[in-house]
């Protein structure tokens, strides 16, 4: 008996199913069970990985895709019936139906295996401690999480994070990061730290702080007693201009290495604070007589009322260039872009730089593979200076 319904010539059909539905569920469609709704509510697929199984070859994901979307899905529910499942049309780069009830792989939310830990990549956790900093960076990738007040993890979720994290062996590097985790009372990041130590098997423990910047005096002896027994750390701070490398940061830098602290910089580059030739030369030559590394420049983040800080691409990429033959290569920073969409990280001009149009960067994910466009026009911004009153006008006058 033929079940098939009568095709419109006005609207798409289920029919003839895609060759991964006709192998899945070929029999049912013959048999007829397919339009009985108890089959269909029987037979929803509920995991990504018989999602992804079902399409097969049809639907290839690389691996390092494919465990991000099962950690993805593990942390949030998947549910689709097959009637649903068989309008996805694998060969097409724009299908809409698969982005409706697949995860978001790379949502932090979803990738959560405990209250602030968060594993992205298999080998790689970021602990994020507490949404805090002492000073609050415009430019933050992360200022959505201020909203609703600043808190920090409570023991119970510090212990269930470590404990999160000594049961993912694959785990080799932890990212302390927040806020500002050197923002936090000592006895607090000491107990962290050395819990890590003692309870993960971790080739590399970082964090990511601006306190030597922002907040100098912060590293004195009280936290390096903590942090020393747990070397050595890496550190990842934050100047963006000469004026910062001041003796205080720099003399903090120093008493971090004195604890086993190995401290780089991780630089942004903004419109109106360091876009010039000049301004990275300065801040190159600065770093350096603080005994730091410029390991990476940011090209920044296209968060929401940041867009005037952006410098556009090709000219970061011409910046990083005036660097070269005036100083050491230990103080030429790489132009870094964060993909849109959690496609990962790449060098602006490295090898996963496919196409070049203008203001248009075309980047292969390193994640996925996948062709990802990335809008590298400049931002429009007066200066500090039109923030000035005007010259004779009274302070506070308008
Ligand atoms: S210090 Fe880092 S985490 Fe804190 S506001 Fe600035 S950029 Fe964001």
């Amino acid at each position: 008996m033929d079940v098939t319904p009568p095709r419109s010539p006005l609207l798409p059909s289920t029919f003839p199913l895609p060759p991964f539905a006709q192998r899945a569920w070929g029999g049912a469609v013959a048999s007829g069970e397919w339009h009985d709704w108890r089959w269909q509510l029987a037979h929803r697929v509920t995991s990504v990985g018989a999602l992804l199984d079902l399409l097969g070859a049809d639907f290839p994901v690389a691996p390092a895709m494919r465990a991000a979307l099962e950690q993805a899905g593990a942390a949030s529910e998947v549910s689709v019936t097959p009637c649903y499942l068989a309008l996805v049309r694998p060969d097409d780069p724009r299908d809409p139906i698969l982005p409706q009830v697949l995860p978001d792989p790379f949502r932090e939310e979803e990738l959560e295996i405990a209250k602030g830990v968060v594993n992205r990549y298999p080998d790689r956790a970021l602990f994020l401690l507490t949404n805090f900093c002492s000073t609050l960076c415009r430019h933050c990738m992360r200022r959505r999480e201020w909203d609703g007040g600043f808190t920090r993890l409570t023991d119970a979720e510090l212990e269930a994070g470590v404990a999160a994290i000594a049961a993912r062996p694959a785990i080799r590097d932890v990212l302390l990061s927040g806020g500002d985790p050197l923002n936090l009372p000592p006895s607090y990041v000491g107990k962290v730290v050395r819990a890590l130590r003692e309870r993960c098997d971790l080739d590399l423990l970082r964090l990511g702080s601006r306190v030597p910047v922002t907040l100098p005096m912060r590293i004195d002896d009280e936290l390096l007693a903590e942090l020393a027994p747990a070397a050595p750390l890496w550190l990842n701070t934050h100047f963006n201009h000469a004026r910062e490398v001041t003796a205080e940061a720099a003399a903090a830098v120093r008493r971090l290495a004195s604890a086993g602290v190995v401290v780089s910089n991780q630089g942004v580059l903004l419109r109106g604070v360091n876009d010039t030739a000049d301004d990275l030369l300065a801040l190159s030559r600065a770093l350096l007589r603080a005994g730091l590394r410029a390991y990476y420049l940011h090209h920044c983040d296209p968060v929401a009322g940041v867009r005037h800080l952006r410098v556009g691409l090709a000219r970061g990429l011409e910046l990083i260039a005036s660097l070269q033959g005036k100083v050491s290569g230990l103080a030429i920073p790489r132009l870094t872009v964060d993909l849109p969409g959690g496609g990962g990280k790449v060098q602006a001009d490295g090898p996963y730089l496919r196409e070049r149009h203008g203001d248009r960067f075309v980047y292969a994910s390193p994640l996925t593979g996948q062709r990802i466009e990335v809008d590298g026009s400049e931002g429009s911004f007066a200066g500090a200076g039109s923030w000035r009153a005007p010259a004779g006008a009274a302070a506070g006058g308008r």
